[in-house]
């Protein structure tokens, strides 16, 4: 057989999947074109370089699917076993969520009700949308509005460039929009970081602000775009910017025909934390309600997002418990307090004595005193990717990657709801399945109880 005809041979047996759904970054760029050959992914079209090495580079082939004190054990065996030691517990957690789909989402929400436990996602303390959402609510937009509408851009603690590389592309720098028909140069985009980003390299004004000032920042906004009188010259020197450019920021944001501030962890991780999302929030609020009735405008807030499917898991749990996360089910039905029942406060406090840690890496996830207590107590760890929780674990289940090995539903930032197209097969068992089956088992352990 010649190399040609060899080429031509594998050519021939090679897949295309379209509309792939990329998961390593919150864009969720689903545009993606694999082409499979012999159950591995060879190439992905459209996916920028991080997400193609996602696609072709994701270890697959991990350890044993199930394994009991680290050692290779039965799904069976594994299953009876993590049901056991959960249904013990007096106060167990479930925790993570981040890196799996909605389903897989549903089903541990299902598991967490039947052992009373407390069940939380690392949006709890990384992600204080939910919180503000509460507070002072919000007027915010898809992002494919956001590309037909937006022609004025804040980007406030995000470095998209680096981060999404795709988002400004896609969305909100360089595309046509129905209202925005020239793209780039119908926008006006501004930045507002404590250093010079990539992405500040690309906007029309960057505003550089004293680290852990985001706060007095906007509340300069809030007064400038009410017209309310400030204590000018404390307010320059508190946040690192003159009182000009401010000036320039509040008058850019009323002038746009619809503004959109697009903000990420430099804002919500900085001092101040969900109280800075609260601010931007009541900012937008103001441009609406603005200083009379002709100086006012439309505009819009969206969180940027970090990887995984937070967002999904910020839904389902609100959809099935009523609260985003920190839900309790201790007392049979699910109750909510923002810091109570952050995981990281409850194993903080020594609370938690067996724990099921489900897609996500809690050595990357919880303080180091929080992770240092989980690999204290039984623990049951479900994931697609090597994580050290693995190494400490009781029982471990290794699963299949979702949007490579498996489907689902994932949900980006802005609510939107993207199919995941498998690529590959896997021999490894999905997560959402094993937790329902780890359910059930619970199931009939609450009945042999109550017989
Ligand atoms: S921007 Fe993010 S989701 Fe889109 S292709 Fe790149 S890494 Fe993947």
């Amino acid at each position: 057989v010649t190399s040609q005809s060899a080429a031509a041979v594998q050519a021939a047996q090679a897949t295309t999947i379209a509309d792939a759904t990329g998961l390593a970054c919150g864009s969720f760029c689903c545009d993606v074109v694999l082409t499979v050959e012999r159950n591995r992914i060879v190439e992905a079209a459209n996916a920028c370089p991080r997400c193609r090495a996602w696609f072709l580079q994701t270890p697959r082939t991990m350890g044993p699917a199930a394994t009991l004190d680290g050692k290779p054990a039965t799904l069976d065996v594994a299953l009876d076993r993590a049901a056991q030691l959960l249904s013990q517990a007096r106060r167990p957690l479930v925790y993570g969520l981040r890196h799996t789909t909605t389903e897989t989402q549903r089903a541990a929400v299902a598991v967490a009700d039947r052992l009373g436990a407390l069940l939380d996602t690392p949006g709890s303390h990384r992600g204080p949308h939910g919180v503000t959402f509460q507070g002072v609510g919000e007027v915010t937009a898809t992002l494919g509005e956001i590309r037909h509408r937006a022609d004025v851009v804040v980007f406030w603690g995000t470095n998209p460039a680096v981060s999404q590389p795709r988002h400004l592309e896609r969305f909100s720098l360089h595309p046509q929009g129905e209202f925005l028909p020239n793209g780039r140069s119908d926008r006006f985009i501004v930045v507002v970081d404590t250093t010079r980003t990539a992405t500040a390299e690309l906007a029309d004004l960057f505003i550089q602000i004293e680290p852990g000032r985001d706060f007095e920042a906007l509340w300069i906004l809030r007064a400038l775009v009410r017209a309310q009188p400030l204590a000018l010259e404390e307010a320059v020197n508190h946040t690192g910017a003159p009182l000009d450019v401010w000036r320039q920021l509040a008058a850019k944001l009323l002038a746009a025909r619809y503004g959109a501030l697009l903000y990420g962890s430099g804002l919500s991780n900085s001092a101040g934390g969900y109280l800075n999302v609260e601010a931007l929030n009541a900012l937008v609020r103001d441009l609406h309600v603005g200083r009379t009735l002709e100086v006012r405008t439309r505009c819009v807030a969206r969180a940027m997002g970090g990887p995984g499917n937070l967002t999904g898991a910020s839904d389902v749990l609100t959809w099935q418990t009523g609260f985003p996360f920190g839900v309790d089910f201790a007392h049979g039905y699910p109750r909510f307090n923002t810091d109570d029942f952050a995981a990281e406060r409850v194993l903080e406090r020594n609370e938690v004595d067996a724990a099921l840690v489900v897609a996500a890496d809690p050595d990357v996830e919880l303080s180091a005193a929080a992770a240092a207590r989980l690999g204290e107590v039984p623990t049951v760890v479900v994931g697609s990717f090597e994580m050290p929780a693995m190494q400490r674990a009781a029982v471990t289940f290794r699963t299949a990657v979702p949007g490579i090995d498996h489907g689902g539903t994932v949900h980006r930032v802005d609510g939107i709801a993207l199919p995941l197209r498998p690529a590959l097969t896997s021999p490894l068992p999905v997560d959402g399945d094993l937790l329902a089956q780890i359910e059930r088992r619970l199931a009939k352990i609450h009945v042999g109880s109550s017989l």
